[in-house]
C-alpha cells in the first residue's frame, strides 16, 4: 500500500462561520489535513477590528483547540492606521478586501482601493498581508460578468503593487489563465491562493449543479489548465487556500444558491487525488504545506499526517444536528482513491 507523509497542511484561506455551524465545521478541519488556517472576517457583521478578531479566534480555539488560527480584519473605511498597530500587535496577519458585491456577506465591499493607500503604508511598515478577492462587481456597460470579473480586476492588483511594492499581497482564489500569468511576473511580495476545487472544476461543472457553485466561479479548461501547469511547475508563489467555505444545504439547494464549496473535511485527500491524477503527487507537499508557510513567514508546524493510497468514500452529506440541516462535502458520494490519516 502506498502512502506519503507530509507536514501538516497550511490552508491559507478558509471560512469558518460562526454559531453553531462553526462548531461543526471547526473540528473537521484537522481531519482533513490541515493544522493552521487563515481564517476570513466576512461574519455578519464583519471582523472589522482587532478586538472582534480576537473574540472570533477565541470562539474557534473552544470549537478545536488543536488547530492553529490565524487571523484577519475586513478592509473597510473605518479601518485607521492605529487600529492597523494595534492588530499587528496582537497577532492578526492580513487584512482581507472585499470589492464591492461580490461575495458572500461582502455588498459593503469597496473597490477604490486609493482611499485605502494610508491603511496599506501602515501595513507595509507592520508586515501585514494583503489578501484579496479579486473580482470586479457585474456590469453591462463594460460587459463584465463573473467570467471574466477576475480578469478585469487585474489592474488593481498591479497597481497596489506598483504603489506598495513591499506589501505583500495574496491573490486569493485565483482561477484564470490571466491572473497566473500576472503572478508569475509581479515582485516576490505578490502570491496567490489556489483551491482544491478549481483545480477540478471547470464552467461546466457548476451551471446547473449548485453544490459546485462558488465564487470566483471556475472558469474555462483553458484556465483551469494555467492552475494545473503553475502547479506542475513547483512555482512558490502559489500555494494552498481551500475557501472552504459552507453553507447549508438548503441555502445551496435553492432557486438562488449561496456561492460556496465545503471541501475542509477531506482537503488533503482531494489534494492527493487531484495530484495524483495529475502525475504531480511530488508537488504536493510544497504547494499544500511550505510554500504558503514561507509566504507568511510562519514557523513550522512540526506535525505531520500520512495520506495512504486506499479507496475511500466521501460520505454523500454530513448531518448538522443543531441546526437540523445537511452540510454537502465536495465530490459528495464520490469514491476515490487516498485518504488522510492525521
Ligand atoms: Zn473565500
Amino acid at each position: 500500500m502506498r502512502s506519503i507523509i507530509l507536514p501538516i497542511a497550511e490552508d491559507l484561506h478558509i471560512h469558518l462561520r460562526d454559531g453553531e455551524l462553526l462548531k461543526f465545521v471547526t473540528p473537521l478541519v484537522k481531519a482533513g489535513g490541515a493544522g493552521r488556517v487563515l481564517v476570513m472576517p466576512n461574519l455578519k457583521p464583519y471582523i472589522e477590528n482587532t478586538e472582534q478578531a480576537l473574540n472570533y479566534k477565541q470562539q474557534l480555539q473552544l470549537a478545536e483547540p488543536d488547530l492553529e488560527y490565524l487571523m484577519t480584519l475586513y478592509l473597510n473605511p473605518n479601518l485607521t492606521v492605529t487600529e492597523i498597530k494595534k492588530a499587528a500587535e496582537n497577532g492578526i496577519i492580513g487584512i482581507k478586501s472585499y470589492p464591492r458585491g461580490v461575495t458572500t456577506n461582502s455588498e459593503n465591499g469597496l473597490e477604490n482601493y486609493e482611499i485605502y493607500y494610508p491603511i496599506f503604508a501602515e501595513m507595509e511598515k507592520q508586515n501585514l498581508v494583503l489578501n484579496i478577492h479579486g473580482e470586479m462587481p457585474s456590469n453591462e456597460a463594460q460587459n463584465i460578468c463573473i467570467m471574466n470579473a477576475e480578469e478585469h480586476f487585474l489592474p488593481n492588483l498591479e497597481r497596489i503593487h506598483h504603489n506598495f511594492p513591499k506589501l505583500r499581497i495574496v491573490l486569493e482564489h485565483i482561477t484564470s489563465k490571466a491572473a497566473v500569468e500576472l503572478i508569475k511576473k509581479l515582485g516576490s511580495t505578490v502570491a496567490a491562493t489556489i483551491t482544491a476545487h478549481h483545480l477540478e472544476l471547470t464552467v461546466d461543472d457548476w451551471a446547473g449543479q449548485n453544490h459546485n457553485y462558488c465564487k470566483p466561479v471556475a472558469k474555462y479548461p483553458v484556465d483551469r489548465q494555467a492552475l494545473r501547469e503553475v502547479i506542475k511547475q513547483g512555482n512558490s508563489k502559489f500555494f494552498l487556500g481551500s475557501d472552504s467555505a459552507p453553507h447549508l444545504k438548503s441555502l445551496k439547494e435553492n432557486a438562488c444558491a449561496c456561492a460556496g464549496v465545503f471541501s475542509s473535511s477531506h482537503l488533503m485527500a482531494y489534494l492527493a487525488e487531484i495530484f495524483d491524477k495529475l502525475n504531480c503527487l511530488e508537488y504536493l507537499e510544497n504547494f499544500s504545506s511550505r510554500f504558503g508557510q514561507d509566504f507568511y513567514q510562519l514557523k513550522p508546524l512540526n506535525k505531520y499526517i500520512k495520506l495512504i493510497n486506499e479507496s475511500n468514500q466521501i460520505p454523500s452529506s454530513f448531518k448538522v444536528k443543531s441546526l437540523s440541516d445537511d452540510l454537502i462535502p465536495f465530490w459528495a458520494g464520490k469514491n476515490i482513491n487516498w485518504k488522510v490519516e492525521v
